[in-house]
């Protein structure tokens, strides 16, 4: 097969057809037990930072500050507060929703990050910066190991 070698920009030409590619996403080594803990026990996790004391949520395996290894995991509350939040009438592809959906930025006391999730049970307009809310999991035999395992975060 002869190849071109492309020096110019104005030398491209356009492939048609169908190129296959095949890939595997993975979680990763923090991702995989923050997930499987969810999963499997509906507990979210955490890892502290020996050094700093930070605890992130959602984990990782070195600290982005001090870049030590973290290895120690504990077990986060379930409650957090909204730390902000947008209110969404449109999906993905720009279509109206029937019912607008509320999407916020959970941290919970004593963690560094947090996660980004939906809130439910609640109207749009009753919803505050700092409001507690409290995570609703999906039930047992409906978790994948996804984040939408857990179904949204509800007022407390
Ligand atoms: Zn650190």
């Amino acid at each position: 097969m002869p190849v071109d070698k492309v020096t110019q920009v104005a030398q491209t030409k356009p492939l048609h057809g169908e190129i296959p590619v095949y890939a595997q996403y993975t979680f990763g080594i923090a991702g995989e037990k923050f997930f499987r803990e969810l999963k499997d026990n509906g507990r979210l996790m955490g890892v502290k930072c020996p050094e700093c004391n930070l605890i992130y949520v959602p984990p990782r395996i070195y600290c982005e500050r001090c870049f030590s290894e973290l290895t120690e995991w504990l077990e986060i509350p379930n409650r957090g507060v909204v730390h902000t939040f947008t209110v969404s009438h449109i999906d993905l592809d720009g279509n109206r929703l029937k019912e607008p959906v509320i999407v916020a930025l959970v941290k919970f006391d004593g963690v560094y990050g947090g996660l980004v999730h939906r809130l439910g049970r609640v109207e749009a307009d009753k919803v505050s910066i700092g409001m507690p809310v409290e995570m609703v999991l999906k039930s047992k035999t409906k978790r994948v190991g996804s984040i939408l395992d857990i179904d949204y975060f509800k007022p407390v």
